[in-house]
This record gives structure tokens, sequence and C-alpha cells, in this order.
């Protein structure tokens, strides 16, 4: 899943927004490193490695 737009999380209602101001507050980014492609891959390829074995 490729993120095209930058995603932001607003810290005062707590939801999702592609604006970078949200309910008059900077909002925070919202890619968490849970997110991130990499790691997807790292917890799949894990699996399959078990599977084998
Ligand atoms: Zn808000």
């Amino acid at each position: 899943m490729h993120v095209k737009f930058h995603m932001y999380r607003c810290r005062v209602c707590g939801r999702y927004t592609m604006k970078e101001v949200h309910c008059g507050q900077p909002a925070a980014s919202a890619h968490p490193a849970k997110f991130s492609p990499q790691d997807r891959y790292a917890k799949y390829r894990q699996r399959e490695d078990g599977e084998i074995a």
C-alpha cells in the first residue's frame, strides 16, 4: 500500500486528516513505524520461514 498523501493526526480531536492544521492546532504526522512497508515484509518473511521450517 502506497501512501500518496501525507496524513496527519489531529492532536485535539484525534481524527486523521490531510490538513496540516486541524481544530486550530498543527496536526501530528500519522506515519508511525508500525505501518512501514518494510516492517510488514519482515513480518511476512518471518512467518514464511516458520512454515517452511
Ligand atoms: Zn481536529
